[in-house]
């Protein structure tokens, strides 16, 4: 029999071990994916831990509804291996990235086409084994993307920060076009926001981040300005630039990146947060009417959204994060790195 080769979690807050199973055959229209490239997000270290740390002694625990072994990863590209007899299109030797957030497909969030809002749920990596591993069994092929001529490296990732940073600008609606949009929080989501805005909108961003190396980065990757919100003139800075700020995204999503961006609105504005920092954000209650202010919450993005920023990233139009390699079996080193804060872009494991 053979046989596929998974790094795996055996018990929450231990290292990955590996683990060897028989290689799934796929049936009716599941589709079996050897995994060339997955990426390591740094929701993998909260689902190894089994919980979010939310601020101060408050933890949401995340180990409900995963069996133990588990293998975790949702960024992955590879190659269509088998397929069973209904995936229809699902072409042995095809190049896909894979679209992770898959749901149930009958409840309302799923009928409404947001499979990544599911209540009962199938995320790959998150409630179905996922890319640390050889292979990895895929529902349907309708969540097998197209990605060449992008690199694997490239479109892994494409699924997790690259389609978080699309939805969240997307999210903004027609208010991106009155004027620049706010982009806070310079991290890797919040750097692809930056490329995707300068390729989507008319005018380059303004963007806010508290470490001077990232802004400068920034500026270099075309932001018109960049603020650090720690400074006390920074709200006043941007008030001055734009009169007020009608559409931003908050890729931090903690208390003073929440102040910061809110406080910055126009009467009207609207701030996207993808962020999970954590921390508690308090506003005065009469604000949100007085403002008429919107602060809307959102999580990854939908398949839709994957296929358009997809064709969008092989148009060419957006600059590849840094990426390095690592072999599947240093996985758990590449986790240990990642929480020591020592990687700069994103580590990608080869199976
Ligand atoms: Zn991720
Ligand atoms: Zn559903």
């Amino acid at each position: 029999m053979t046989k596929m080769h998974r790094q795996s979690l055996l018990a929450y807050g231990q290292p990955l071990c590996e683990t060897v199973v028989d290689r799934p055959a796929p049936r009716g229209s599941e589709v079996l994916v050897r995994v060339e490239r997955c990426g390591v997000c740094h929701s993998d270290l909260h689902l190894q831990d089994g919980y979010f740390a939310l601020g101060g002694d408050k933890r949401l625990d995340i180990t409900k509804d995963r069996a133990l072994p588990f293998t975790l990863g949702h960024e992955i590209a590879g190659m269509i291996e088998s397929a069973g007899e209904q995936a229809d299109g699902a072409i042995v030797g095809r190049r896909v990235a894979i679209y992770p957030w898959i749901g149930c497909g009958v409840c309302a969030a799923c009928r409404a086409g947001e499979e990544n809002l599911c209540s009962a749920h199938r995320h790959l990596g998150i409630a179905v084994d996922g890319g640390y591993a050889s292979h990895v069994l895929v529902p349907h092929p309708r969540y097998l993307l197209d990605y060449e001529p992008l690199s694997a490296d490239f479109a892994g990732p494409l699924m997790c920060s690259g389609l978080t940073a699309y939805s969240a600008l997307k999210h903004l609606g027609e208010r991106a076009s009155r004027g620049p949009v706010l982009l806070v929080g310079l991290g890797g989501v919040g750097m692809m926001g930056l490329a995707l805005a300068r390729t989507m909108f008319r005018e380059p961003p303004i963007v806010a981040d508290i470490d001077a190396e990232k802004r400068k980065a920034a500026l270099a990757a075309g932001a018109a300005q960049a603020i650090d919100p720690a400074d006390p003139q920074a709200r006043r800075a941007v008030l001055a630039a734009t009169g007020g700020v009608v559409a931003a995204c908050d890729f931090v999503g903690s208390e003073k990146s929440l102040q910061f961006s809110t406080g910055v609105l126009a009467r009207g504005g609207k701030v996207v947060v993808t962020g999970l920092l954590g921390g508690n954000f308090s506003i005065a209650a009469a604000m949100i009417a007085i403002k008429a202010m919107t602060i809307e919450g959102t999580l990854t993005g939908t398949l839709a959204e994957a296929r358009e920023l997809l064709e969008l990233a092989r148009s060419g139009k957006i600059t590849p994060i840094p990426t390095h390699d690592r072999p599947l079996n240093e996985a758990q080193a590449a986790l240990d790195e990642l929480r020591a804060g020592r990687v700069v872009g994103r580590t990608v494991l080869s199976a």
